[in-house]
């Protein structure tokens, strides 16, 4: 391709718009453009790394044996009212209807469409197991839409869902999968880890989520380096790691006038205390039914690990006139001991080994100090609810556990018989026994995943692409499109390149060798080979992008140094 003529916009200014690098290198290497909020289209550069992304996975679902399909993107609502989802998405879902006022939505995820055309094609356990796949636009009207196509409203996701008749087959698929997965987020060059992940209260019995590390992710992921142990801080069980010495004498119980403290920060100042001495108490509507969640003042409560204990779908913070309706005071004040109505109390489990805590007195502008689990006030449940943190130890080993910020790229669960019993999507098994499929699913998406590649592949230059995801792998500079010699030399070897299958621009356009460089590295193609002033004497010159390196050689042997090096898939 002739850079000339290649639709390809770069901008030297960093967009203001842009918070984290991915979405600054894709919007100034002229990858992508903004069309809405959370709305993205991708310009040729953008997109042929999109599609090399793309292939990328295909190959490794066909070779796990999935069978690729397509969905409509745009879906009836009944069956996302039989499996209960319809509710259950809430805001997040777009929601459309047609001219006669039939309800649909854009798919967000495609549990339902997938297991409805196996319940109404499959009848016997011998059309299964089967793992079917789409690659397929997904549409989230996300809350937060931010960092470009890392959380957008419009993406691609790749989707799988496994159909097997027991258990055990779900094991093997699920593990197929998680080859597929290693071997995709390998090629495109990542370092990521896989970590256990929730399951949800009801959901099924195995999550795997893929992790990109990197500071700008989303998630929190706590790791082990001595064991191996991975989770994400919604899976992760916190070890209580501290308690106070059973001979500390148990106080007697201390009503102190705290007026304009409802915070721990407050409190921490006027009381001259230590977050630790604070027992958090928090009110929720979970389902519409009212409980207390007590952590200690250090720590945070994880509201996933709170919604599966309770069982619930919803999880909010009560609204302040029910906070004061539960403790007769107002917000800010509330604690575990004389609440004015009753409702359920669950601590976690470090708060039932400390002595002597500080507490709202459910009176406004008092607190309780010396409040003690179990003199004091009996919860109804004493359990792991709160966020593991920096110096927690390891579930597994009981070493001190590393914490980090992760992307997630890619997502594989063991869903069982969640939606093939909301849908009926039964088999026939050997003995004439009706029986639900046992059904996993498998996400992975694309937008992010090619913009996580970025994040750990750039320098303050612009992107770095591995070989395998580069637009191009190698670019021809001649240095003066005005200078006979070096167009000859340069139009010699692009060719020759295009004649063995290597994808090769070539910068014909008539700019200074600086702005034809700094594009280059831009927009991260992996070699350069550049025809300048020593051309007259046969020699150019090859420039490796990840590393810097230069070398010079004549026409020929740069051809062959960059058919050697694509072969061998350089990388960095
Ligand atoms: P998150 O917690 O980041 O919102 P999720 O748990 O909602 O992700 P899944 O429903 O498991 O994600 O979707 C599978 C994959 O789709 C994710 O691993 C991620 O790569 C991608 N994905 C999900 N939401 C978005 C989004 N808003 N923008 C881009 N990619 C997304
Ligand atoms: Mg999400």
């Amino acid at each position: 391709m002739r850079l000339s003529s290649m639709f390809m916009p770069t901008q030297r200014e960093v967009p203001a718009e842009a918070e984290i690098v991915s979405h600054k290198l894709m919007l100034r290497a002229g990858l992508m453009r903004k069309i809405a909020s959370g709305v993205y289209s991708y310009l040729p550069m953008g997109y042929r790394t999109f599609r090399k992304i793309e292939a990328i996975i295909r190959e490794e679902m066909d070779r796990a044996g999935a069978q690729e399909i397509i969905m409509p993107a745009i879906l009836p609502a009944e069956i996302y009212k039989e499996s209960g989802r319809w509710d259950v998405f809430g805001p997040e879902m777009f929601r459309l209807k047609d001219r006669s006022g039939r309800e649909f939505c854009l798919g967000p995820t495609h549990e339902e469409p997938f297991t409805e055309t196996v319940r109404n094609e499959i009848r016997s356990y011998r059309a299964l197991p089967v793992t079917l796949y789409q690659i397929q636009h997904k549409y989230r009207d996300e809350k937060r839409p931010r960092f470009g196509v890392m959380r957008s409203r419009e993406f691609v996701m790749k989707d799988a869902y496994s159909f097997d008749r027991d258990t055990k087959g779900l094991d093997v698929s699920y593990e197929k999968m998680a080859e597929a997965y290693c071997a995709i987020f390998d090629r495109c060059g990542l370092d990521y880890i896989a970590v256990e992940a929730d399951s949800g209260a009801m959901g099924g019995s195995g999550s795997q989520e893929y992790m990109v590390k990197s500071d700008v992710g989303e998630a929190t992921i706590a790791f082990c380096d001595s064991c191996g142990y991975a989770a994400n801080d919604e899976k992760a069980e916190c070890i209580p790691s501290y308690k106070d010495d059973p001979r500390t004498v148990i106080l007697p119980v201390e009503k102190v006038y705290t007026p304009d403290s409802r915070t721990i920060e407050e409190l921490m100042e006027n009381l001259g205390l230590l977050p630790e001495r604070f027992a958090k108490s928090l009110i929720f509507s979970a389902d519409g039914v009212h409980v207390m969640a007590i952590v200690r003042g250090d720590r945070e409560l994880n509201e996933t690990k709170l919604a599966n204990l309770l069982g619930c779908n919803e999880l909010m913070m009560a609204g302040s006139a029910d906070v004061e309706e539960i403790t007769g005071a107002a917000v800010g004040f509330a604690g575990p001991c004389g609440l004015k109505k009753k409702i359920r109390i669950i601590c976690d489990r470090e708060i039932e080994g400390a002595v002597n805590l500080v507490a709202g007195a459910n009176e406004t502008s008092y607190h309780f100090v010396n409040v003690n689990m179990g003199r004091d006030f009996k919860p109804d449940t004493v359990a792991d609810i709160r966020n593991i943190t920096k110096g927690d130890i390891c579930p597994s080993c009981g070493r001190v556990v590393s914490i980090c910020k992760g992307i997630e790229v890619g997502h594989i669960f063991k869903l069982g018989t969640k939606y093939s019993e909301a849908l009926d999507c039964v088999f026939l098994d050997e003995e004439g026994n009706e029986r639900p499929m046992i059904m996993g699913c498998y996400g992975i998406g694309l937008n992010r995943t090619m913009a996580a590649v970025i994040e750990q592949n750039h320098d303050e230059n612009g992107i770095i692409w591995p070989i395998a995801l580069a637009p191009y792998q190698v670019t021809v500079v001649p240095v003066m499109v005005s200078d006979i010699v070096q167009m000859d030399i340069a139009e010699y070897i692009y060719n020759k390149l295009k004649e063995s299958g290597i994808e090769v621009l070539i910068d014909d356009r008539d700019e200074r060798p600086g702005v034809k460089f700094k594009d280059n590295e831009l927009i991260g193609i992996p070699l350069r080979i550049t025809v300048g002033r020593k051309a007259s004497e046969g020699v150019v010159e090859l420039k490796i992008r990840s590393t810097g390196q230069m070398s010079e050689f004549s026409a020929d042997e740069a051809v062959e140094a960059v058919l050697e090096a694509v072969k061998s898939g350089l990388r960095k």
